[in-house]
């Protein structure tokens, strides 16, 4: 099974938390693997703490320091050379397994989306395996 649905991002950098979209689609799914992936060369799918928002801030600060803007060839092209960094550091998906109808994410861990270009409308296509 394929399911797209589309997010919109209202800053530069900007994590969206979509692990109830995720679970509502995996939900009457018994045993399964579950994809969650972007089709875009300047975002990533991240899954780690969204309870305390801070660390979401704390990522986008870390990498910003890290993989500052201005300084790359591509910056010639589009001017978002720094953003197509921090996608293919990050990568365009993760995969979590599905037990009984959920996510077998831990207490802390949540699924995002993070926008390294925004604000863009971003595509996310899930598809999950059942596994019989
Ligand atoms: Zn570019």
């Amino acid at each position: 099974m394929i399911k797209e649905f589309e997010i919109k991002t209202q800053k530069k950098y900007e994590m969206i938390d979509v692990t109830e979209k995720i679970q509502k689609i995996v939900s009457d799914i018994n045993e399964g693997i579950c994809l969650v992936y972007v089709p875009h060369a300047t975002a990533s799918v991240i899954i780690n703490e969204n309870y305390d928002p801070n660390i979401c801030t704390d990522v986008i600060n870390f990498l910003k320091e890290k993989i500052p803007e201005g300084k790359w060839l591509h910056d010639k092209v589009d001017g978002n050379a720094a953003a197509h960094i921090k996608s293919a550091i990050l990568g365009p998906s993760e995969t979590i397994p599905v037990r009984d109808g959920k996510l077998l994410l831990g207490t802390w861990q949540a699924i995002m989306i993070a926008d390294w270009d925004g604000p863009k409308t971003r595509k996310v296509i899930v598809q999950v395996v059942e596994c019989t």
